[in-house]
């Protein structure tokens, strides 16, 4: 198949080049020559636009770029690929935006005959190098079907959501989830030990007890804990605060335009906002336990 992919950063990087390792031919554009000098060492094409994307005979395009921002501005620009993609492409975006504007974005690729499906991931960047993503999807089923193939070459499980904007809903309800849970984990182990326990004990205690979960087994935020977790290396590597940030960014507004109350979610963002502001965006989010202790 020949794909077009567009936004090579951490993410779309890797994942572009899983594509060229499954026998794709790929051709790509970023802003960044960089970027794409790396792709095109690896044996994709470089294109010098979206429409030049979309000109070329890709069989579908696929979209991994920061924010919604950014998605709208490459599908519907005046120079974008609606503007310019023959009918019947298949298009993919993989970024995390909020639900209402991945909705958006299809009807109108919908409306002038381009299937489109939302398909975030989860697995970071180790995921996405490893080619074993997670991607939520949401679409129709025949789009989804036609997909399998693409995202088989970058993901592990697949999982079709819903309709349109779904696999955009299930990524922020986890992520904020994730983010509430990180705080749980932190606001707990860190009042165990400032009464007294050992930090490992008690986190051996919570991982056989019903306090057990992602942010308390797989990235314990209490140093020392977990020998691999980013709290045992300066909360280097791992996600980012900022980018947990925006996540539950999206859940909070998401929420709002539901009217559906997010009593903790709302709670949450705000300690990781406090804790990025005193210039932690850069840190893996489970540092949000600094809150809770005084600095060794
Ligand atoms: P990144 O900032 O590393 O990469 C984004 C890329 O998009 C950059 O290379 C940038 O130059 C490019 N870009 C910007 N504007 C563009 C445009 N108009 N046309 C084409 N390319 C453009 O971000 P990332 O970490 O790769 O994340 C991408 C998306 O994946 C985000 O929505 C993020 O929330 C989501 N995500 C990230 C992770 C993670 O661990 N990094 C995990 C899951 C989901």
């Amino acid at each position: 198949m020949h794909i077009g992919f567009l936004g090579l950063g951490n993410m779309g990087g890797p994942m572009a080049r899983n594509l060229l390792k499954a026998g794709h031919s790929v051709s790509v554009f970023d802003p960044s020559n960089q970027a794409v000098a790396v792709l095109v060492e690896a044996g994709a094409q470089a294109a010098t636009s979206p429409a030049a994307i979309a000109q070329a005979q890709v069989d579908a395009i696929v979209t991994m770029l920061p924010a919604a921002t950014q998605v709208k501005q490459v599908y519907l620009g005046q120079d974008g690929l609606l503007a310019h993609v023959r009918p019947g492409v298949l298009l993919i975006d993989s970024s995390t935006i909020d639900p209402l504007s991945a909705r958006e974005v299809a009807a109108q690729a919908a409306a002038q005959g381009n299937p489109m499906l939302d398909a975030p991931v989860s697995g970071g960047t180790g995921g996405a190098a490893a080619g074993t993503l997670t991607f939520m999807v949401g679409g129709e089923v025949a789009d989804f079907d036609r997909a399998g193939p693409i995202l088989a070459a970058m993901g592990k499980n697949i999982v079709h959501c819903g309709a349109s904007g779904n696999g955009q809903v299930a990524k922020i309800a986890n992520n904020m989830l994730l983010g509430i849970s990180m705080v749980g984990v932190a606001e707990a182990m860190a009042l165990g030990v400032a009464l007294g326990m050992d930090a490992k004990v008690l986190a051996g205690i919570i991982n056989t007890s019903s306090g057990r979960c992602w942010s308390s087994e797989i990235n314990n935020p209490f140093p020392g804990v977990l020998e691999n977790a980013p709290a045992s290396r300066g909360y280097s590597g791992g996600f980012g605060t900022d980018l947990m940030l925006k996540d539950l960014g999206l859940a909070t507004e998401a929420a709002r335009h539901a009217r559906q109350p997010v009593l903790l979610g709302a709670a949450a963002q705000q300690l990781y906002q406090s804790f990025s502001l005193q210039g932690n965006g850069g840190l893996d989010f489970s540092a949000v336990i600094k809150l809770y202790r005084k600095e060794a």
